[in-house]
């Protein structure tokens, strides 16, 4: 059993630096609207835990417990999320005349997307807190993990998402005895009517950064990436972005794997893909802002990256640019596409949001805006089979 201890000291607000009690059940920075980050005594975490020890232990993202916030080992629930593989794609490097091409397959988890890492952290940590009942908008994965998860600790889940949610969606989730409320709409709508319910109800949001833990969750994307490349990063990282959880996770987890010294200051250009429809990240860096609009209309078949507002803007946008990287958008015609050659090329099925970051590559490669030598990784961020209806 993992009796690992956590060394998860507080939260605090990355826009007034104020910190904020990780014994309590958090949720946001009222003050700033922004996310909190969690954070751990590194110190005494490097006295327990060192590339050898993480990587003698059982697979899976508890592998990493010191640097997770959940101190109980009885609450830290599983149900085998983490440790993708991140495949080497040679067949489609060598088309697109790239000699180090990579895909973090995120199609291996439990429920068939990364939305697992997230959401394991979020009910586990919330469980510890004393939390019993959780409600969350979705535009369907996120609410497919929820409900896995809340099955698993045994508490209840009240899950809010857009009636043209992916049909695969709403079989997992009623499946699971969660509760179930189909929305007109998008994921915006479906929040506004889960906030006024959570109100009444008392439920506990676990909506994307209105809590601090599914970050941490999504963290181990970026731990998992230092180790696989021998605590060296890769040059270039592709991530379809719609909350922009695994975007700042991951640039979260190198910054701590540099303050424990297991790396060094290099990082890679992290790359925001977005769909044409949908592509407020985007939109904001060509114009230099630092807060992205409201996009209307939002449409594309990734419904992923459906994601019109976004709570955590500024650190998405922060990140991207300290990285030196850049956003681009693909048509939901270059997804469709994308995703063919990913599955000719190398047998992978992946999600229209993971086949968004190959379009993003072309694009990008067009460009030149990447060497032919550089470390390239692509995330898939979810099996194409949650999208068969
Ligand atoms: C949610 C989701 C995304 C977007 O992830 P964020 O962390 O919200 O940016 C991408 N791909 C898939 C398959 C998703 O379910
Ligand atoms: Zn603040």
């Amino acid at each position: 059993m993992n009796v690992h201890k956590s060394f998860l000291t507080h939260l605090y607000c990355p826009e007034c630096q104020q910190e904020f009690d990780a014994r309590q059940i958090q949720t946001f920075c009222h003050e700033c609207n922004s996310p909190l980050l969690a954070q751990y005594d590194f110190e005494k975490a490097k006295e327990h835990l060192n590339p050898q020890i993480v990587q003698s232990r059982l697979s899976g993202m508890w592998r990493w417990a010191e640097l997770l916030p959940v101190h109980d080992p009885k609450y830290r629930f599983s149900l085998g999320e983490g440790d993708a593989p991140t495949l080497q794609a040679n067949r489609l490097g060598e088309v697109l005349g790239l000699s180090s091409l990579y895909v973090k397959d995120e199609s291996f988890n439990p429920t068939g997307t990364f939305k697992d890492r997230g959401l394991a952290m979020a009910v586990s940590k919330a469980a510890e807190l004393g939390i019993t009942s959780f409600v969350m908008p979705t535009a369907g994965n996120a609410g497919g993990a929820l409900a896995a998860y809340a099955a698993r600790a045994g508490l209840e889940a009240n899950i809010f998402m857009p009636k043209d949610a992916p049909l695969v969606n709403r079989a997992e989730i009623q499946i699971t005895g969660a509760n179930l409320q189909l929305v007109d709409g998008l994921i915006t709508d479906a929040g506004k009517q889960a906030a006024r319910e959570a109100q009444k109800q008392g439920w506990f949001s676990i909506s994307t950064l209105k809590e601090p833990y599914r970050l941490e969750g999504k963290k181990t994307l970026g731990l998992e990436l230092a180790e696989f490349f021998g605590w060296e990063l890769p040059d270039v990282v592709i991530y379809p972005t719609g909350g922009g959880t695994g975007l700042i996770g991951m640039w979260k987890a190198f910054a701590e794997l540099e303050t424990m010294g297991w790396i060094g200051p290099k990082r890679p250009r992290m790359v925001s893909v977005q769909a044409s429809g949908c592509a407020p990240i985007v939109r904001a860096i060509e114009e230099n802002a630092s807060r992205i609009r409201f996009w209307d209309d939002a449409h594309t078949i990734a419904a992923g990256l459906r994601v019109p507002a976004v709570f955590a803007d500024r650190l998405i946008l922060r990140t991207l640019r300290e990285s030196h990287g850049t956003a681009v958008s693909v048509t939901d015609q270059e997804i469709q596409s994308a995703q063919k050659q990913l599955a000719r090329l190398e047998g992978i099925f992946a999600a229209p949001e993971g086949a968004a970051t190959l379009a993003g590559l072309e694009s990008l490669l067009k460009k030149d805006w990447i060497a032919p030598n550089e470390k390239v990784v692509l995330f898939n961020t979810g099996t194409g089979l949650k999208y068969v209806s």
